[in-house]
């Protein structure tokens, strides 16, 4: 299969002003459909792991050539990180409310981290703790547990055997326009663009 970039579901403007237009025109035009090219060029050659999903892929390096292992790793990854980026942001405030929703993964982060102060104070330290570039997720494993991690580059929790539901972008070309080097103070101007109605339904 040939990969395409996903249509978004939002101008390039209607996250400002936690995520600035030209920032997102960039990421999703330049940077994203570039992961894109990069893993159809991979993949040209190897037509039986074209016929596999991106999930499965990703979530089994090891079954990967060798040749295009890294290049699956890095572009599949920057594809699967970026599709999801996307989805877990909206423009719409009903979407990004979760008091008095009733949502199961509000209830459950709750429960394992104390409260939501607590939960995105640990997550923002694990954005604010990748050095270089990389990610910041909440992720779910196997037997339901949630936890928050942090991988480098366009690694994906999905190679440890583990589902993001929530994930943030600390590249600095996904902040450096706007923010130049305070990371800060763009993972804490990101919450207020969280999407938790798709965090719900990433818990499944
Ligand atoms: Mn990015």
């Amino acid at each position: 299969m040939v990969y395409t970039l996903p249509k978004l579901d939002y101008s390039f403007d209607a996250l400002e002003p936690s995520i600035d237009a030209l920032t997102m025109e960039i990421h999703y035009a330049k940077h994203h459909q570039a992961y894109i090219d990069n893993l159809n060029k991979a993949l040209a050659d190897f037509p039986d792991l074209a016929e596999k999903t991106l999930e499965e892929l990703i979530g089994d390096l090891e079954s990967v050539s060798e040749k295009i292992r890294a290049a699956v790793r890095n572009h599949g990854g920057g594809h699967y990180n970026h599709s999801l980026f996307w989805k877990v942001m909206t423009a719409d405030e009903k979407l990004r409310s979760y008091e008095s929703k009733n949502l199961r993964i509000i209830a459950e982060i709750n429960k394992v981290f104390g409260d939501m102060a607590k939960f995105k104070e640990q997550f923002s330290a694990a954005a604010m703790g990748r050095f270089g570039s990389g990610w910041a997720w909440l992720v779910v494993d196997v037997s339901g547990q949630l936890s928050v991690v942090s991988t480098a580059n366009q690694d994906t929790p999905l190679s440890e055997g583990k589902k993001p539901l929530l994930g943030l972008d600390v590249w600095e070309h996904a902040y450096y326009l706007r923010y130049q080097n305070h990371r800060k103070d763009y993972v804490d101007a990101w919450w207020s663009v969280v999407n938790w109605a798709e965090v719900e339904k990433n818990f499944g």
